[in-house]
């Protein structure tokens, strides 16, 4: 058995940037599974063509559970049964939880718009909400009542009229009393038994229940490259799959916060990243000591363990706007900044799914409570994802009301781009409607 340095050393690798090893690790792309992109479009493409029977059959292979035409969608009955088991003052906390998600969320709103104009013109965009949302609520690892808050309220702040629930069902076929108190508490209108690649390909395609127009929501590698796969078949929010963490820290930061805050992204999910990048060797040595300290006082262990060897690392750099540079290469859903300033960097941190400034600021604070969304981007789509928010659960239709006389005015730019572009019966449109004798003119 190799010393403790041999230990700390093969849990979390350490790196100097730039270098090759660096390089490597900042290149790699969580999201990027060839041979689970191929099990997943297949268990689509079986739930697509074969509908509910092969629905029915993934969650008794994935899930252990066996589930019927009779117990697929959950019932009021089940819900009232739920506030029975749960402990009042989780139902209290949970719901200070979903109070602050809400405020956060209806600062959020815009309203539609149409501008008059002194010609008489009127130009608009009409904001609305969408008509049938799916959310995926994870619950393969863990239960996610909180995810269910974080989804559901902001579709209901935009005012989606329905909204379904799909989580995966335990091997009895129970689904976590919180789950479904959460649902209840945020107003899901239908919860359905089912999780994994065949939940979202019965939502897209409606199978076992009529189809939705969009599927938000977190949940492990199957479930977020489904989403992709659907995608175009319904919208999707984001792919917000395994979670990451980034911390930049200073000399001063405790190496025991930044432990601790690895080590919460790590039980999620074997392919879970945690990311420590300081200019700090001693730091970088003192938090690898407190990881595997810490690590042996926790359940999980072995998740935690085989995420940290996988996806987890330390990287030195010469200075914090290093750091900056090596976390906007990285663009992790979560950032952390453990510095005596931390408000001095936020300028040039660029690509992150939510930033936690300050010690007393770790991750759980947001995933659970301050009130901004915890479905996040991962796998470096921070760089064009942001967290799930109102415009999720919204559309926007433009409005167009041109006076006849703007449209005198316009007609002949109009006619020019038209005939440029070769499209007679777009000019003939436009040049009808110039002609005082045509039928339909209008004073
Ligand atoms: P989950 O509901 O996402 O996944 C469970 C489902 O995965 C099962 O129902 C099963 O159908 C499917 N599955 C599991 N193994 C499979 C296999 N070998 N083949 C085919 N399908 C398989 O729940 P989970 O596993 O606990 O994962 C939750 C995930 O959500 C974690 O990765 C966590 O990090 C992530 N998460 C992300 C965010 C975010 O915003 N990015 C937020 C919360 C949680």
């Amino acid at each position: 058995m190799g010393n403790l340095n041999d230990q700390e050393d093969r849990l979390v690798r350490t790196f100097a940037y730039p270098s090759a090893e660096a390089e490597a690790f900042l290149a790699k792309k969580g999201l990027d599974d060839q041979d689970v992109a191929a099990r997943v479009q297949e268990v689509i493409e079986r739930v697509r063509t074969e509908g509910v029977p092969a629905l029915f059959a993934y969650t008794e292979r994935f899930d252990g559970a066996r589930i019927t035409e009779e117990n697929f969608r959950v019932s009021a009955e089940a819900i009232a049964e739920a506030y029975q088991q749960v402990d009042p003052e989780v139902l209290a906390a949970l719901r200070r939880a979903a109070e602050n998600i809400r405020r956060f969320h209806e600062k959020q709103m815009r309203p539609s718009w149409l501008e008059p104009e002194a010609d008489g013109t009127i130009l608009g965009q009409l904001i609305r909400p969408l008509e049938r949302v799916g959310i995926y609520v994870p619950g393969g690892l863990a239960s996610y009542p909180s995810s269910v808050l974080m989804n559901a309220i902001p579709a209901k702040v935009a005012g989606v009229p329905q909204i379904v629930m799909a989580t995966p069902p335990g091997k009895d076929g129970s689904i976590n009393p919180y789950t479904l108190v959460a649902a209840a508490e945020a107003g899901v209108d239908e919860i359905y038994r089912m999780g994994g690649a065949q939940a979202v390909a019965a939502l897209a395609h409606g199978v076992g229940l009529p189809a939705v127009d969009k599927i938000t929501g977190p949940g492990n590698i199957y479930v977020t490259l489904a989403k992709k796969q659907v995608y175009g078949t319904v919208d999707i929010d984001m792919l917000a799959g395994p979670s990451e963490i980034l911390v930049i820290a200073d000399e001063n930061a405790s190496s025991d916060y930044v432990a601790a805050d690895f080590l919460s992204q790590v039980e999620h999910d074997v392919r879970a990243a945690a990311v420590l990048v300081t200019p700090s060797a001693a730091l970088a040595t003192a938090v690898k000591k407190a990881i595997l300290e810490q690590m042996s006082r926790l359940p999980r262990r072995e998740i935690m363990e085989q995420a940290l060897r996988d996806n987890g690392a330390i990287i030195i750099v010469d200075s914090l706007l290093t750091a900056c540079e090596v976390a906007n290469r990285f663009a992790p859903e979560h950032l952390e900044v453990l510095t005596d300033e931390p408000f001095q960097w936020l300028g040039s941190l660029q690509q992150a799914g939510a930033i936690f400034l300050g010690p007393y600021s770790p991750e759980p604070v947001g995933d659970y409570y301050a009130g901004p969304n915890h479905v996040l981007p991962t796998g470096g789509t921070a760089r064009f994802y942001s967290p799930l928010n109102i415009d999720t659960f919204m559309k926007k239709t433009s409005v167009i009301a041109y006076s006849r006389a703007r449209f005198v005015q316009a007609a002949p730019d109009i006619l020019a781009l038209a005939q440029t572009e070769g499209l007679d019966a777009h000019a003939h449109a436009i040049a009808l409607r110039l002609s005082p004798t045509e039928k339909g003119s209008q004073p």
